[in-house]
């Protein structure tokens, strides 16, 4: 089998309303946009991949250069390739995910069977994306965590003192597994600057959420790069520490693991690694004794891209963005069918290779 070509579309959902993520700081967020993939083969089957969206930035010509004529099977070829390519353009990570859609769509197998997964129901926590001052955020735990049966939450606060908010939280739902996370690792300077906390006030915050106790993680207190600092925090504090969702490639991913830095690691599939170099960093983790949680919030495929990696995993826990007005419809926008939850758990795609249908009516240039 050949690939014979990749081309590009851009896909853009008006969403109604906005919201305000941590990760762009000043920035209302009123649209999602996302670049979607094809990538076609001499065996007539195509496979699709999407990744976040660079003002619209193409590169598919420069994908198909270094892509077609290789064999979509040969994952070592073409792994090697997407790194030739990132030396000089952008992270071309998630098209990986197309090829093993033509993997699976090829043997009639979802993705995360080929690796040695199974479609059990994965846990979801219920993934905020901006600071909420804390009588919303207890209404919103009630509505759309409590009485939807999710047993955990992920808060997103930015500055120190929010851990009122946290503390609040807690006191309004004692039991609730309450993870936190502060969006220090990287942000998008589309508006302002962020805010970096420096190796002691990420201990202070932690500290304090030790006395509140049942927090299951901090998420992202210091800049991605700081291996060495992530690693003396893990030491310093009983609160688990979470990071590495964008981090880039599997070298950096490897720093991680190698300086026993993170207690959970949470590389994306469609950010940082592909899937076949996230299931051997979550091999590396887990012989390390490191939980491995990857990071979904990019858009449908992304989502189905990680769930097969945590499929074969055993990932704890799955990420579900959850903050009206993005939910799971917006995620999935330009899919047929929204990765809902039931219960509390998400299931895997069973249909042979990612297992995701595109709703072209929702691509912008289709
Ligand atoms: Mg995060």
């Amino acid at each position: 089998m050949q690939i014979t070509d990749v081309t590009q579309y851009h896909a853009t959902h008006e969403m109604d309303g906005a919201f305000h993520p941590t990760w762009i700081p000043g920035f209302a967020q009123g649209s999602h946009e996302a670049e979607l993939f094809e990538v076609e083969t001499d065996a007539g089957i195509t496979g699709v991949a999407a990744g976040p969206s660079l003002g619209g930035l193409r590169y598919d010509d420069q994908l198909a250069g270094l892509l077609v004529g290789e064999n979509p099977h040969d994952m070592r070829t073409v792994l090697g390739k997407l790194d030739s390519f990132r030396l000089s353009g952008p992270r071309p990570w998630h098209v990986e995910m197309a090829l093993w859609d033509i993997i699976g769509k090829d043997a009639g197998k979802p993705v995360h069977e080929l690796l040695g997964g199974t479609a059990d129901p994965v846990p979801v926590y219920a993934s905020t994306g901006a600071v909420m001052d804390a009588e919303d955020r207890i209404e919103y735990i009630d509505e759309h965590v409590v009485d939807e049966g999710i047993q955990a939450v992920k808060l997103r606060v930015t500055e120190l003192d929010q851990v009122d908010i946290v503390r609040e939280v807690r006191a309004a739902f004692p039991d609730l597994t309450l993870l936190v996370d502060v969006n220090k690792g990287w942000a998008i300077r589309a508006v302002e600057p962020e805010v970096e906390w420096s190796y002691k006030d990420a201990l202070r915050f932690a500290r304090q959420l030790e006395e509140l106790g049942g927090v299951g993680w901090l998420e992202e207190p210091l800049p991605r790069h700081q291996y060495a600092r992530y690693a003396a925090l893990r030491e310093a504090t009983t609160v688990p520490i979470a990071g590495a969702e964008f981090n880039d490639g599997v070298g950096e991913l490897t720093e991680f693991v190698r300086q026993d830095a993170l207690d959970v690691l949470q590389a994306d599939a469609a950010l940082a690694t592909g899937i076949k170099r996230a299931v051997d960093i979550a091999a590396m983790a887990d012989a390390n004794g490191t939980e491995f949680v990857p990071h979904t919030w990019t858009n449908g495929a992304g989502f189905a891209a990680n769930l097969h990696v945590m499929a074969v995993a055993g990932s704890p826990w799955c990420e579900y963005p959850l903050e009206p007005p993005w939910d799971p419809d917006v995620v999935s926008f330009f899919l047929e069918e929204s990765f809902t939850h039931k219960n509390g758990h998400v299931e895997p795609p069973t249909d042979p290779g990612l297992g995701i249908t595109v709703d072209w009516d929702a691509v912008d240039d289709a």
